[in-house]
């Protein structure tokens, strides 16, 4: 679906769908969200919903369910074991993927304890385009450590690159040369890269390194959670691609690996995850970990009215005017961010806006997480909830000293078929106040600081008094009701 032409104005994009149930949202007085904020260590995880106007932190778990995904739920045959669920979601997968061996998990990151637990030894090396958090601590937690290979370019962060998320082949084989190819566990390429702004990876690219790693007799692993952006990206931008069905391309992409895994919490609008191993052998092997640690083996922790939800959300991501909808108007925001003189991450990915905070805030040192304080200022002038994805997403070095990251950015998260063009606009007006008043912002200091996943739970402190300050002025624009 081409976006939508316009008669007698700049076009813009146009939802196509239209809403049917709501949720009532609340915009708190500024003052109640500096309280809010200081309760929540300055940790916008640690907010609660209800405060909040914008929720922009995630696309997982959050995205609209279609009326035929809610409809479906009602003919779940729930079972402990055998659910005719089950069968017709396995056999959804197989028609879409071309494998049939499924095993169900609650979320993305059972899926990725799974295959590390099966294939990390201490040692071990995994080969990614980029890391994602818990697919890297699931790693290291084993005493495996992760390569990333991702090309240059792609950490650039203003660029008009099609395909950020491509791994480098030379780095590739490089690492193989290194490393010894018995001793890679396994190349995990990772579709619409999450942690570089929702960045695509080609067709092409993921046939060069699969290929590199079956000549070698590495095992591949897709990490499709965010295929469905990246198959947009590639239909829209790759050569050759475009007379290519959304199914022919999933197809295509799908022959390249020996496993793929995802979060249902983002594929498939619903909520769970599952991943298919082409290898009937493996499949049994790993079979035991889903009894131990997800649930039995047909539903794996997955509620099965979300399952039977989930075959309807799976058959609507190869729907063209479904899937495009999240990158047109990822590309909007992006788009006139950009022209307003904001640092963005470009061009725009899937998943979501985001922002360059290493530039938007370049007088606060690495230390001080310039992207959690740029997300920690933005709730306070504007009630929007975004996620830092930085420094203070890294854990630190063993010596404890801080890893800085490679990209220090602020994301603002549009969950699919949730928000409409005009609160994307109020989104756009606030971050561009934010950016005029940036010299404002100040950095932030641990008060509690967990050893793992430390964003998920830490809390921080400002290094100041720059919140109040901040929001008398941001009041003295937009009064002390909002
Ligand atoms: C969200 C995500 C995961 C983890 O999925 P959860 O369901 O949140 O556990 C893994 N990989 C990628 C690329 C993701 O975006």
């Amino acid at each position: 679906m081409p976006e939508i032409r316009f008669y007698n104005r700049e076009p813009v994009p146009v939802e196509m769908h239209k809403v049917k149930i709501v949720q009532k949202l609340t915009l708190l007085p500024g003052k109640e969200r500096l309280a809010k904020m200081r309760e929540a260590g300055f940790n916008t995880f640690l907010l609660h919903n209800g405060d909040i106007f914008m929720d922009m932190l995630t696309d997982s778990g959050v995205n609209a369910m279609s009326d035929n995904m809610q409809s479906a739920m009602l003919r779940a045959d729930d079972a402990y074991a055998g659910s005719e669920t089950f069968y017709r979601m396995r056999d959804k997968l197989e028609e879409i993927f071309g494998i049939g061996n499924l095993l169900p998990t609650h979320q993305g990151r059972a899926c990725e304890h799974i295959i590390a637990q099966h294939l990390v030894r201490p040692g071990s090396c995994v080969i990614m385009n980029y890391h994602f958090t818990t697919s890297k601590a699931h790693v290291t937690r084993l005493g495996g450590h992760v390569e990333e290979l991702v090309k240059d370019e792609g950490l650039i962060p203003k660029s008009d690159l099609p395909f950020k998320g491509n791994i480098d082949l030379d780095k590739v084989k490089a690492c193989i040369a290194k490393e010894g190819a018995e001793n890679i566990a396994y190349m995990r390429l990772e579709a619409g890269t999450n942690l570089i702004g929702g960045q695509p990876i080609s067709y092409e690219n993921m046939k060069a390194a699969t290929e590199l790693a079956k000549a070698n007799g590495i095992l591949t692993v897709l990490d499709a959670s965010l295929l469905q952006d990246n198959l947009y990206f590639i239909k829209t931008r790759e050569e050759g691609m475009q007379d290519k069905s959304i199914a022919e391309i999933t197809r295509m992409i799908a022959d390249l690996f020996d496993m793929i895994y995802f979060s249902a919490r983002k594929f498939g609008f619903g909520r769970g995850g599952g991943i298919l191993i082409r290898d009937e052998k493996l499949f049994h092997e790993m079979e035991d970990y889903i009894t131990m640690f997800e649930g039995f083996l047909t539903y794996g922790g997955m509620s099965v009215k979300e399952m039977e939800a989930l075959i309807i959300g799976f058959e609507e991501t190869m729907d063209m005017d479904i899937i495009s909808q999240g990158p047109q108007f990822i590309a909007h925001c992006v788009k006139e961010l950009d022209a307003l003189g904001v640092p963005m991450i470009t061009p725009g990915g899937g998943l979501g806006a985001h922002i360059d905070a290493r530039q938007m805030v370049d007088h606060i040192p690495s230390e001080q997480y310039p992207a959690g304080s740029l997300v920690a200022a933005l709730y306070l002038c504007g009630g929007i909830r975004g996620m830092e994805r930085g420094t203070l997403s890294e854990e630190r070095n063993p010596d404890g000293s801080e890893r800085i990251a490679s990209v220090e950015m602020v994301r603002l998260a549009f969950p699919r078929r949730v928000f409409t063009l005009s609160q994307t606009e109020y989104v756009i007006d606030r971050v561009k106040w934010l950016y005029d008043h940036r010299h404002m912002i100040g950095g932030l200091r641990f008060v509690h600081e967990p050893k793992t996943l430390r964003f998920f739970t830490g809390r921080l402190e400002p290094v100041s008094d720059w919140p109040e300050r901040l929001l008398a002025a941001y009041e003295a624009d937009f009064g002390t009701d909002q």
